[in-house]
Order: structure tokens, then C-alpha cells, then sequence
């Protein structure tokens, strides 16, 4: 078994304007920011992952200070010098430390990049290998688009349109409330066939159960996390009242979690975001429950910048992943990305795993540099 040490960690803050601002339930975004780790192995190997992390708490706790903080003083030090005999031991070195699951996971995401490139192999491939029982990538993933909140309901069915029309096949809304029922009634009435979901990333209570019944009668695939960002069990109250399938993101942070919520019937299909859970050895095995219990699987993203982008695809072209992920093209979100070659999505609604070792991408230094002073530009209103 080969036997590898990380030599040293750099780490860098970095905003990327998105080509157009993001509109959700949280408010209004009109940048991104990370935190990407750059892990040298060995002295030679160098592999990259992302902290997938805010410029203020929104979809989880953590942001790019908070990540920082977490890496240089308590993660960071607990991995450097180690003798690794797998990138899943990287998990259990950082296991000491609780939370902080979006920070974990670009660290270790930077491990298992690395130890893939070490092997002259795609990260796909190795994420095949470490499933039991083993499996082998389709070297692609399906893939849907998420929009935004839209001023109205004719610019929504415009942007359906255009997506569309760029080849992805399955539409996810946000909604929220007073943004929900009259929006499926007049989709569904112009796309009677597509493939499509609601999130509500959690903008609704119980109370609603009556209101969010009514959208029983659109042929969703999901609604996906309607109620409490931690809560399991009054989803399962309201997946009792409801014939869509109930899709958990935000309340299933570990495998035991998800044990919970499938004994309770509060989530009928998983959105399966590797840095919510702490990495990707974490995902691994929520991946393994939904094959033996039958849950369907999707892989959701934090709008990552092709660092992340190109982590989730790897572990999104695994075959256990039976539903069209949240991974779009680059220039749905970014122009340009930090990484070359940028994602193009195919005419199938898919998109293929780069054929180079690790994550396929390399990060473009000028690119790099020029989203390290973008950041720094930001940090005077963040800090505001
Ligand atoms: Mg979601």
C-alpha cells in the first residue's frame, strides 16, 4: 500500500462576479468566494480543493474568516508530516476536530486530488475504487440547471427557455413563499413534459403543510428542503401529507442523519453536497447507503469555481448517482473561471469528466491572482 505525506499547505482567499447575481431565499449574491487549498504531497504532487465557503453565513455557517481560522490553526497542522496509507485517512486525522464541514472538505478534497495525481489517475476513477464494492465511473454526469428568484413569472418561463434551449434537461426553481404555487401552475402550463423540482431551501414551516400540498398537482420530481435547515422530523410530518417526494439538502449533515431521515420517511431523495457532509470520504459512505437502501441520488454544488466544480463532477459520474445533478456549465456562473478547460455542457444534458489525472482542470495563475485582488477588493464592505 503506498504511502504518502503532505508536505505543506497554501492556502488561498478568493472572489470570482458571478455573470449574473444570485438570487435565493437567503437574498441577493453578485460575487463568489472560496477559500482554495493548493497541497503539495511528497514534495512534487500538487493537488487543489475548495473550501466551499461564503463571503457571510447564508446556506451554512462557515465563511472564507472562519475557514482560514479553522485551516491555519486547528486543520491544517493535524495533516502536515502525517504518513497517509489512504486519503480517507485525512478524514480520520481532521475527525478530532467537530463542524467546520465545508472547510474539511476542501482540505481534504486538496488530499484526495493530489493522491489521484500521485497515481496517475482521473479522481473519478479513484472515488470508483474506494466505493464497496468497487465501481466504475461513466466518466460523465447528468446534469440540471438551478434558477434563481425571478422579478416575474415572464422572465422565469424566458430564462426556462434559454436553458433549455442550451441542453439541459431538467429545471430546478427556488422558491419561497409567495414565489411557489402560481410559479409551478404557469411552468407546468408552458412545459407540461420537462423534468422539474422546487427548492425552497428552507423557507417554509409546517404550518405551511396545506399551502405546499396544492403543489401535489404538478408533477414535481421533488420538493427539496421545504422545512428547518436542521430538521428531520417535521419533514417527515409533512412528507405524510404530500405526494411529491420530499429531496433533504441542508438537514443531512452525516450518514447517521440520513439513517434517521430514511427511518422516518423524511427524505424520500438525497441532494448529496460533499462539502455539507465534510468531504468526500463522508460522502462516500452516504453514497453506499443510498445504493443498498435504493434512495435516488443527486449531487447538489455551492456554486463552486471549477476547483470544487471538477471534484463533485469526479464523484457525480459514479454509478449510484441515479438523478441529474446541480453542475453547470462555467459560464452559467463565471467569465472566466480560474480553471482551463471550462465545463461545456453536451447535447444530452451531460457533462464529461476531464480525461487528466486528478481533477482534470489546472488552475490558471494569472486567473488565480486576479480572483485573490477581486477578493481583496470585496473585503472592505464585507467587513462593513
Ligand atoms: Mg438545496
Amino acid at each position: 500500500m503506498p504511502t504518502h505525506t503532505i508536505t505543506h499547505v497554501t492556502l488561498h482567499s478568493v472572489a470570482l462576479p458571478y455573470v449574473e447575481p444570485l438570487r435565493t431565499s437567503f437574498g441577493v449574491e453578485a460575487d463568489k468566494a472560496a477559500v482554495l487549498v493548493e497541497l503539495t504531497l511528497d514534495h512534487n504532487v500538487t493537488g487543489w480543493g475548495e473550501c466551499a465557503v461564503e463571503i457571510r453565513p447564508g446556506y451554512g455557517a462557515e465563511t472564507v474568516f472562519t475557514a482560514l481560522h479553522m485551516l491555519n490553526n486547528f486543520l491544517i497542522p493535524k495533516l502536515v508530516g502525517q504518513p497517509l496509507t489512504s486519503p480517507q485517512d485525512a478524514a480520520a486525522l481532521l475527525r478530532s476536530v467537530r463542524e467546520h464541514h465545508h472547510t474539511k472538505s476542501g482540505l481534504e478534497a486538496a488530499v484526495w486530488d493530489a493522491w489521484a495525481k500521485a497515481e496517475g489517475k482521473r479522481l473519478t476513477d479513484l472515488f470508483a475504487e474506494h466505493v464497496t464494492p468497487p465501481a466504475e465511473s461513466r466518466g460523465c454526469a447528468r446534469v440540471g440547471v438551478s434558477i434563481g428568484i425571478q422579478p416575474t413569472l415572464e422572465a422565469t418561463l424566458g430564462i426556462i427557455r434559454k436553458r433549455l434551449e442550451q441542453g439541459y434537461n431538467r429545471i430546478k426553481l427556488k422558491i419561497a413563499p409567495g414565489w411557489d404555487v402560481a410559479l409551478a401552475r404557469a411552468v407546468r402550463a408552458e412545459y407540461p413534459e420537462i423534468d422539474l423540482m422546487l427548492d425552497a431551501n428552507s423557507a417554509y414551516t409546517l404550518a405551511d403543510a396545506a399551502h405546499l400540498r396544492q403543489l401535489d398537482d404538478y408533477r414535481l420530481m421533488m420538493i427539496e428542503q421545504p422545512l428547518g435547515y436542521n430538521d428531520i422530523y417535521e419533514h417527515a410530518a409533512l412528507q405524510a401529507q404530500l405526494r411529491t417526494p420530499i429531496c433533504l439538502d441542508e438537514s443531512v449533515k452525516s450518514v447517521s442523519d440520513l439513517h434517521l431521515a430514511l427511518e422516518l420517511d423524511a427524505c424520500r431523495i438525497l441532494n448529496l453536497k460533499p462539502p455539507r457532509v465534510g468531504g468526500f470520504t463522508a460522502s462516500l459512505a452516504i453514497y453506499e447507503v443510498c445504493v443498498r437502501e435504493g434512495v435516488p441520488l443527486w449531487i447538489g454544488g455551492l456554486l463552486e469555481t471549477g476547483v470544487g466544480r471538477a471534484a463533485n463532477l469526479a464523484f457525480a459520474a459514479l454509478p449510484g448517482v441515479t438523478l441529474p445533478c446541480d453542475i453547470s456549465a462555467t459560464d452559467r456562473y463565471f467569465a472566466p473561471d480560474i480553471v482551463e478547460p471550462p465545463f461545456t455542457i453536451n447535447a444530452d444534458s451531460t457533462i464529461t469528466v476531464p480525461d487528466g489525472s486528478g481533477i482534470g482542470v489546472e488552475v490558471q495563475p494569472d486567473r488565480l491572482e486576479a480572483a485573490k485582488a477581486h477578493w481583496r477588493s470585496i473585503v472592505p464592505y464585507v467587513e462593513a
